[in-house]
């Protein structure tokens, strides 16, 4: 079985040179007491929290305590699709389809009580499983509707817009009637942001000297939502151009997980005084959300109201570049990458 590892705990932005590929004798078969699993893995996601779990022990313990450390050497857990090639669980058969915790590797040992259950694609590709109809899926729906609480009408703001999470979070906005602003980091980024997916307007962050002022133009109204993917100065500048009983769902810092010393310092002045609400979220906190998030997704994707996007590598050899490449910008949409075919 081969599969990507790191060679050492990671500080700062993630080089090919702290990644390497491994290989391991893995015997294909399994004891029929033993409930165990052997899947092939077919697509795996490409997250960027697992970058927290890289670093060192103490600081990835301390920002991140619903993940374990991820140690050189070790298998690297992450959600993706796989086919079942041996089953010593008689709930599973070979061919079966599952979606879950799998590994940035060929193969997996899906235990007993690890997070995994029988896949049924419901007619759509594989891959949605892991964007859309996944994860990144649940955690726009869950944080925009269950975190923003929005109204209809109510002005929205989302950071790396064009990422997995962010595009949906604006779409997802726009279908249910807000007014939505994305920022990104490449004018292609921005077209497809609001030639495609409907938002009613974005700007290229990378070409703004003073984000407050950016966001006074976009929102000369007031910002009454801001569904935060990055952190530091941009949570700043939209928390000072926040409305009165603003929402801020802090979903991901991206910006602050390859820089240690950065942190967000909003002017906690104008959250009292506007009473804004800043709250962070998992998605495995929006399980209660899931049924309603499932049949209203897969109803929009039907009828073309709802675009997946994704962004697929091919061939496990290419998750170290896939991985960095959410924090230079190189994705739009999901990052995914293929391992092996259906
Ligand atoms: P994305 O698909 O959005 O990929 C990351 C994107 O972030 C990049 O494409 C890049 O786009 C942008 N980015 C990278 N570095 C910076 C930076 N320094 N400043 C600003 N933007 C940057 O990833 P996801 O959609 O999977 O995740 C988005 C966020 O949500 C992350 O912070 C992630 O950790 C978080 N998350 C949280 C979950 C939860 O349960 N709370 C679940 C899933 C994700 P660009 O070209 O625009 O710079």
């Amino acid at each position: 079985n081969r599969y990507i590892t790191i060679k050492n705990q990671i500080e700062g932005e993630p080089k090919e040179s702290n990644f390497e590929l491994r290989t391991l004798a893995l015997d294909i078969s399994v004891d029929p007491g033993s409930n165990d699993i052997i899947v092939k893995n077919l697509y795996v996601s490409i997250d960027p929290y697992q970058l927290n779990r890289m670093k060192s022990f103490s600081s990835s313990q301390k920002a991140i305590g619903f993940a374990a450390a991820i140690t050189p050497g070790e298998t690297v857990d992450a959600y993706g699709v796989a086919k079942v090639v041996a089953s010593g669980n008689p709930e599973f058969e070979k061919d079966d389809l599952v979606v879950g915790l799998i590994t940035w590797g060929e193969y997996s040992v899906l235990k007993e009580g690890s997070m995994f259950r029988k896949l049924d694609p419901l007619g759509f590709p594989l891959s949605y499983q892991v964007g859309i109809l996944g994860f990144s899926g649940l955690t726009a729906y869950g944080g925009f509707f269950e975190v923003c609480k929005p109204k209809k009408g109510e002005k929205v703001f989302v950071s790396a817009a064009s990422g997995s999470v962010g595009n949906l979070v604006g779409q997802y906005a726009k279908l249910f009637g807000c007014y939505v602003v994305g920022c990104a980091g490449t004018k292609e980024k921005v077209a497809l942001l609001k030639e495609k997916l409907g938002f009613d307007d974005a700007f290229n962050y990378k070409e703004e000297s003073d984000l407050k002022s950016t966001l006074k133009k976009y929102f000369p109204d007031g910002i009454d939502i801001y569904f935060d993917n990055v952190g530091a100065e941009m949570l700043e500048a939209a928390v000072s151009n926040m409305n009165t009983f603003g929402r801020v769902a802090v979903c991901g810092v991206i910006s602050e997980y390859t820089d240690a010393g950065k942190r967000a310092a909003p002017d906690m002045l104008d959250v009292i005084y506007k009473r804004i609400k800043i709250q962070g979220f998992l998605a495995a906190d929006q399980m209660n959300v899931y049924s309603d998030f499932l049949s209203t997704t897969t109803d929009h994707l039907r009828t073309g109201k709802l675009h997946a996007i994704e962004d697929i590598s091919h061939g496990l050899e290419s998750v170290p570049s896939a991985f960095i490449g959410l924090f230079r910008g190189h994705n739009t949409g999901k990052k995914i990458v293929k391992i092996a075919d259906d």
